[in-house]
């Protein structure tokens, strides 16, 4: 990025003023303009108070590995004090971002397996919901034998999971090895990035860039490539697999969403983050009949649980009766209303900032993880060594009855709730949208025909670099009107959950071919698959269709997008569809620009060695069109037929 260049881009930083003006979403509006009534501080304000932002690390060339720096490279100072120049301590950061995203989804994941194997030792009061996913896991990992329980089963693919994650002694990553497709094994083979384990690439990650070992930045792309494998097969796919025996599968159902479904007359619990361990057993928990009955006691009409983030999300397609939202960004916008009674903080995407928030109402803030605590908010959950799981449902009642008992001392006078209310359809999995086709053949001949012109992954997180939630929406537009389908998870799924895209109403937006090929199957145009870590549902549908295609995903006219991604799991999940052989589209620069190099691994030495790259176009419009054109020159080489263009524009 020249300095010019850098410039325009931190000029094009919108203020809160402008957030003000172009929420997709009427609700953020009225509750930026209650925020600002109450003097409360969100992460807008508190953005605008960090500008200029630094250049140095917004291109990635700050050091900090050692204390001979800080370290800055400049024209005139072009190398740190060690010698490193800009290639490498730009390769250096950003893997070790890649190894902070192989924590982050791992570290919650590795929860889920420790109860899906307490589960299965019966020490933790939990049912295997999803036998017929333990059947075929333990299938394709070579375990399974009808004579084997189903609690035996649930304990070997757990100890496979959390081997993988841990394997010290070089060895077959087994999950990878059972499931990645046999083109892509090759590939990553050849290049010789397959992981060992995923604590082992993150342990050689930090290794690596520490101060005068890895000085090649194309070395440390490669591990930051092997590493990306090890966040895709442990900490996505390991993780989703243990969630899906634990819980069950998806179901499809519909929910009402948006600050609007607050109800005052009940006992409202959010919550917040991403493990489902202890949000599960605590939206169980309220169905008992006699903690129906305290609520009632305390004189409200029931209890209602609100989803925040992804924990909210993991909640609701597996229990229903959970109403998304916010995403991590909105979440203080959530508690101006003053309506939540019980806040409860697991892990992740929990801004410090919601507690200064919760400190002007009544709200109580729970947190449940060792990892992750607040000033200020009560700690109960699991401890450092998980020694209490077997506790989880002993706490989840806690943490409802706390909630009953302090929904009285919300002051009505306090509380003012945007009357703003969506529906949406939830709960999509590859299982159920095959069957919505009769089959995965229906759905490639769609897109044989061009009458689904491609499939887009579009996900990722907010980042008030760019005006909140606009991106994710005006890219969803023009993907719909070019007959593209839009498959959404986590945070960016909640502006498509909150303005009726996740509904059949909004064929409306769609060309002639998705109108056609999903209403009569009565699907909408975006199809809701959970959380973030349901990337993993993402790449399986896709991998399903390649195969029926007789053809490597690489081929196919899939596409992932996170236009306003901000974190390390960012980058992560953008390099796990890019590994697969597929384009990642984005708003938001990574912090690599400060090297040509680097920078150009990413945008193009890719496409050779992979099949994928990154592209990024700070206009919405701009990179979904660049999109679209993607897409038509995969269907080109696959000698399928263009679709025409939609007649009127978006
Ligand atoms: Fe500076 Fe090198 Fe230390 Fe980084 S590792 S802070 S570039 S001396």
């Amino acid at each position: 990025m020249t300095p010019d260049e850098l410039k325009a881009h931190r000029a094009s930083y919108p203020s809160r003023a402008q957030v003000r003006e172009t929420p997709p979403d009427p609700a953020v509006r009225a509750l930026l303009d209650l925020a600002a009534e109450k003097g409360i501080s969100t992460v807008f304000d508190r953005f605008d108070k960090q500008k200029n932002h630094c250049g140095h690390g917004l291109t990635g060339v700050c050091c900090r590995i050692c204390h001979m720096g800080p370290c800055q490279v400049t024209p005139r100072a072009p190398r740190g004090a060690c010698g490193a120049d800009a290639d490498v301590i730009v390769a250096r950061n950003i893997l070790r971002w890649m190894a902070g995203a192989v924590a982050a989804h791992g570290a919650r994941g590795r929860e889920v397996i420790l109860a899906l194997k307490a589960a299965a030792e019966g020490r933790l009061d939990q049912p295997i919901r999803g036998v017929a996913k333990l059947n075929a896991v333990a299938k394709a990992l070579g375990l399974f034998d009808e004579a084997k329980s189903v609690q035996t089963l649930a304990a070997e693919v757990a100890d496979v999971l959390l081997d993988d994650m841990s394997r010290t002694v070089p060895g077959d990553h087994r999950t990878l090895r059972a499931l990645a497709p046999p083109e892509r094994i090759k590939v990553w083979e050849e290049l010789d990035i397959l992981p060992i384990g995923s604590q082992q690439e993150v342990f050689e990650a930090l290794h690596r860039t520490g101060v005068g070992t890895d000085g090649d930045w194309r070395n440390l792309m490669k591990q930051f490539l092997r590493t990306g494998l090890a966040f895709s097969w442990s900490s996505v796919a390991g993780s989703a697999i243990a969630m899906d025996i634990l819980y069950g599968l998806p179901q499809r159902s519909r929910i009402a969403t948006n600050v609007g479904t607050l109800d005052p007359a009940c006992v409202n619990i959010a919550v917040h983050g991403h493990s489902p361990v202890l949000v599960s057993a605590i939206v169980e928990a309220a169905d008992a009949p006699d903690i129906q009955e305290q609520a009632k006691a305390a004189g409200a009409t029931g209890i209602k649980f609100y989803g925040i983030c992804c924990s909210g999300l993991s909640a609701l397609y597996r229990h229903g009766d959970v109403h998304p939202l916010a995403n991590a960004v909105g979440a203080e916008l959530v508690l101006a209303t003053g309506a939540i009674d019980l806040w409860v903080a697991d892990l992740q995407d929990v801004y410090p900032g919601i507690m200064d928030v919760a400190e002007c109402f009544h709200t109580k803030v729970v947190t449940t993880s060792d990892s992750a605590r607040l000033p200020g908010a009560i700690a109960m959950g699991f401890d450092h060594r998980h020694a209490n799981i077997g506790e989880t449902r002993a706490m989840a009642r806690k943490i409802v009855e706390m909630a009953i008992a302090n929904q009285p001392l919300r002051n009505a006078a306090n509380v003012h709730i945007p009357p703003v209310t969506a529906e949406a359809e939830i709960g999509f999995s590859v299982e159920n949208i095959g069957e919505a086709f009769g089959g995965p053949a229906a759905l490639l001949d769609a897109l044989k025909s061009g009458a689904i012109r491609g499939i887009v992954n579009l996900v990722g997180c907010n980042n008030p670099k760019i005006p909140y939630e606009v991106a994710i929406s005006r890219v969803t537009d023009i993907l719909l009107a070019h007959d593209v389908l839009v498959l959404t998870n986590g945070c960016a799924s909640f502006p498509l959950l909150k303005q009726g895209y996740c509904t059949t109403g909004a064929l409306d937006k769609g060309g002639d071919g998705l109108r056609q090929e999903l209403g009569e199957r009565n699907l909408p145009p975006v199809l809701h698959m959970g959380e973030c870590l349901d990337n993993a549902r993402a790449s399986g549908l896709f991998r399903i269709l390649a195969d029926a295609a007789g053809r490597p995903i690489k081929d196919m006219p899939f596409a992932f997008s996170s236009p306003e991604w901000s974190n390390e799991k960012g980058v992560g999940a953008s390099l796990s569809f890019r590994l697969l052989g597929l384009n990642s589209y984005h708003c938001i620069p990574a912090p690599v620009t400060g090297s040509e190099n680097v920078q150009r691994f990413f945008e193009h030495d890719t496409a050779d060695i992979l099949g994928g790259v990154m592209v990024v176009d700070n206009d919405p419009e701009a990179l979904a069109l660049r999109l679209i054109t993607d897409l038509d020159t995969r269907r080109d080489q696959l000698g399928w037929p263009r679709p025409s263009a939609r007649s009127t524009a978006p």
